[in-house]
């Protein structure tokens, strides 16, 4: 069967372009290898319209049931590779299955880096999202209020003091501990010395903690670090394999370049000359990592693919 879209990621992205799609009884699969953040999130968010202090995991449930009840279908699995034009999109999973599409939607987030402990990231997933852990300034700020903040910063040094300087606006308190780079750009510095931002260098070789709540980080020389809260500041890699297979144009930063309503362009045509077919939506475009953000965008790429069905193949079911 040749689906009418396939949406490649699960999360709220393509979650909400799904319950539209569905809807609008267009024949939808959802495929989707479960490495968003929200699934493994215990802790509540404060900002997502309608879902009232719920955590990150009951959030992406109930998106996941609404999209289903209304026929949307759901297929676990991990996209390797995407070839083909508008109307005829073939796409093969880790697992040998391929799947055919008139039309696409690539909603496949961004990846993030856990802090190391003894050089491993797993041993930090056990609290990562879990209880006094945050990793989204625009989200979570206000959850440091009155807070003794560590900073923990995973990649470079000037990116930890950059995002920590307006969580000041509500901790009581931060300090750095640079677990990557330790150079830090002479504005930054500056800034640094300005806040009174303590700095502290090492790597993690235990945690002491329990139900996702840190007490303490052990560092390799012994040195405990205790605080209310810790602060992750790591790299975030757009999930961009499957659009540069495709031969999409993407950002310095490596996200998806889209128009306004998540339309794709290929690299060898000129601006404003939109690929056919193939949409994006959510985090992996360039866009503020929101719950609601990647909602809108979810939706409003589905309303254009159905716009565009409506062209090629309409519903005749009046
Ligand atoms: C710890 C944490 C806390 C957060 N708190 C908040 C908050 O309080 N409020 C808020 O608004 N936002 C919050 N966010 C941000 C929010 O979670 C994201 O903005 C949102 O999840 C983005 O949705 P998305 O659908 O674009 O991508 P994602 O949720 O990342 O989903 C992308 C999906 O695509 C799948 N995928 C990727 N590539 C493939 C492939 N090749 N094959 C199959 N599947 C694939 C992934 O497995 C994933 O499930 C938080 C983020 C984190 C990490």
């Amino acid at each position: 069967m040749t689906y009418d879209t396939i949406i490649i990621g699960a999360g709220p992205a393509g979650l909400s372009a799904a319950l539209h799609l569905a809807f609008h009884q267009r024949s939808v699969l959802l495929i989707d290898r479960r490495t968003g953040p929200l699934p493994f999130t215990l802790t509540p968010l404060y900002n997502v319209p309608g879902f009232d202090h719920e955590r990150g995991v009951d959030i992406i449930k109930r998106m996941e049931k609404q999209a289903l009840s209304a026929g949307a279908k759901l297929e676990r699995g991990n996209v390797v590779s995407v070839v083909g034009k508008a109307g005829e999109f073939s796409l093969q999973l880790e697992n040998g299955n391929t799947y055919q599409a008139q039309t696409l939607l690539l909603a496949t987030g961004v990846a993030r880096y856990h802090p190391l402990v003894d050089g491993d990231y797993q041993p930090f997933l056990k609290y990562a999202a879990k209880g006094n852990t945050y990793y989204c300034p625009d989200c979570e700020s206000p959850e440091l209020l009155g807070k003794h903040i560590v900073v923990i910063g995973v990649g470079s040094a000037t990116s930890a003091v950059a995002e920590a300087l307006p969580l000041l606006e509500f901790a009581s308190s931060i300090r750095l501990l640079l677990t990557g780079g330790t150079e830090i750009r002479p504005e930054y510095e500056e800034k640094r010395l300005k806040h009174n931002m303590d700095i502290i260098i090492g790597t993690i070789s235990s945690i002491e903690g329990s139900r996702g709540q840190i007490s303490a980080l052990i560092l390799a020389d012994g040195t405990k670090v205790t605080a209310d809260g810790f602060y992750i500041s790591s790299p975030k890699f757009p999930r961009n394999q499957l659009a540069l297979q495709l031969g999409l144009e993407t950002t310095e930063r490596g996200h998806i370049k889209t128009g306004w309503r998540g339309q794709t362009k290929l690299t060898s045509k000129p601006d404003g000359e939109w690929f056919e077919g193939v949409w994006a939506a959510g985090d992996v475009q360039p866009q503020t990592q929101q719950v609601s953000i990647a909602t809108g965008s979810g939706n409003i790429a589905a309303v254009m693919i159905d716009q565009y069905l409506q062209k090629t193949k309409p519903r005749k079911l009046g």
